[in-house]
């Protein structure tokens, strides 16, 4: 996880964006009019509670983090003053999810929220910022697009999609049902059927000249920047706010939980919540998911030491601890063993951490300046001075 907080972080640095924090806890009303009445996460996700101040309010511990960004700008009034800014966020969300591999009722995610860039420029760079950290991560990984249209052209196929729904009735599940009116684009959200979703119709059917332009370019753009992707025109993000660009990132090795990222454009958010008509574009990773996913890879990072140190007596653990601070001064990664054991014992738990090498000091080391350097993977030994163990170590890294 940290490694891929890590990068993320490093990244988003390069792209200037900012960090913004906001609390864990807040009013339930707030997802009620952002996330929805009609997703998985207000209808049955949330962990609320009610306060006992006067008012009893209802609280929510958070489900996700584009909420909370959008009322906290709009309370800055950034909306009004400075509508441009460029946040990210990362912390834990709760949900009542059943438990399973990749899907935890306490996860972590790391998002980014881009407000007053209506452009598909901007669509792009956040793909392609999102592309750059799975190939840092060395992550295999497939991106997915597609465009669900705006204002204008969304109703037309909202309603075709009503009228596709009630032509298929029968094979929609209980859910589907109760969706049709309340929330039509979710029918191709449903997980019993995915087959029946291919007769469906397709949003880009459906759009205007606008909406088609606007996804031509991010298209174009990404081809431009060598980003591999795939146009999904099933994939929708259910929300009246949500308007154009959608995407998901896919990896391997992760079975049904295959999502690691998932975001698009929310043009209408933030007037919904109260503020000025500003363009929105965000998303959020699942640190969990990208972890499994590094493991899946295999390409976890290395947490073995480049060395641990066995110290031989009281003078020696005193000595030890200088040439330890010395030795992670020259950025290697070390190790003090305790020092109320046996030498034989030591270097077997030195091995067992996969350190390199085990630097071993006793008194008549320190008389005479030098350590003992066992290079562990070779089980070899020999004996150098003292100022030298630092630079035998880093060469021998990678070795
Ligand atoms: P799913 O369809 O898997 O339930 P979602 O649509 O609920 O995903 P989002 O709300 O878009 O997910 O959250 C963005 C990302 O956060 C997901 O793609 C996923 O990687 C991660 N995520 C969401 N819920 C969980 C969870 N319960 N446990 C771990 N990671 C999660
Ligand atoms: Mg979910």
């Amino acid at each position: 996880m940290s490694l891929v907080e890590e990068r993320a972080r490093a990244i988003f640095e390069r792209y200037a964006i900012r960090e913004i924090r906001f609390p864990v806890l807040e009013r339930m009303q707030l997802y009620a009019r952002s996330t929805g009445e009609t997703t998985d996460i207000v209808e049955k996700q949330m962990y609320t509670f009610t306060d006992r101040d006067e008012g009893e309010t209802a609280v929510a511990l958070r489900p996700e983090g584009t909420p909370s960004v959008v009322r906290a700008y709009i309370e800055a009034g950034f909306d009004r003053s400075d509508p441009e800014q460029r946040l990210w966020y990362s912390g834990p969300m709760f949900r009542r999810e059943r438990p399973q591999k990749g899907r935890y009722r306490q996860f972590y995610q790391f998002g980014v929220e881009i407000f007053g860039r209506p452009d598909a420029a901007c669509d792009a760079e956040l793909l392609i910022m999102i592309d750059e950290l799975c190939h840092d991560l060395k992550v295999p990984s497939s991106m997915e697009i597609n465009s669900i249209g705006d204002a204008k052209c969304r109703p037309a196929f909202r309603t075709a999609l009503v009228e596709w729904g009630r032509a298929h009735w029968d094979q929609l599940c209980g859910d589907c049902h109760s969706r049709i009116e309340r929330n039509p684009l979710r029918l191709l959200d449903c997980k019993i059927d995915a087959k029946l979703a291919e007769s469906a119709p397709k949003s880009l059917d459906y759009l205007c000249d606008e909406c088609r332009m606007h996804f031509d370019q991010v298209k174009e753009l990404l081809t431009a920047a060598n980003v591999k992707f795939v146009v999904n025109p099933r994939m929708v993000r259910g929300l009246d706010y949500y308007t154009r660009t959608a995407f998901e990132i896919m990896a391997g090795g992760l079975g049904a939980q295959s999502t690691v990222v998932a975001g698009g454009r929310y043009d209408g958010l933030v007037e919904t919540m109260g503020g000025a008509a500003v363009a929105g574009i965000g998303f959020a990773i699942g640190v969990d998911r990208l972890a499994l996913a590094l493991e899946a890879a295999g390409t976890t990072p290395d947490h073995a030491p480049d060395a641990a140190i066995v110290a031989l007596g009281a003078a020696a653990t005193r000595h030890a601890t200088a040439v330890a601070r010395e030795l992670r001064a020259s950025n290697l990664k070390v190790e003090m063993l305790s020092p109320e054991r046996k030498m034989k014992e030591l270097l077997s738990r030195a091995s067992k951490i996969g350190a390199r090498f085990a630097v071993i000091i006793g008194d008549d080391e320190i008389a005479r300046g030098v350590v003992q350097l066992r290079d562990l993977k070779q089980s070899t030994q020999r004996e150098i001075p003292i100022g030298e163990a630092a630079r035998a170590i880093a060469d021998a890294r990678g070795v």
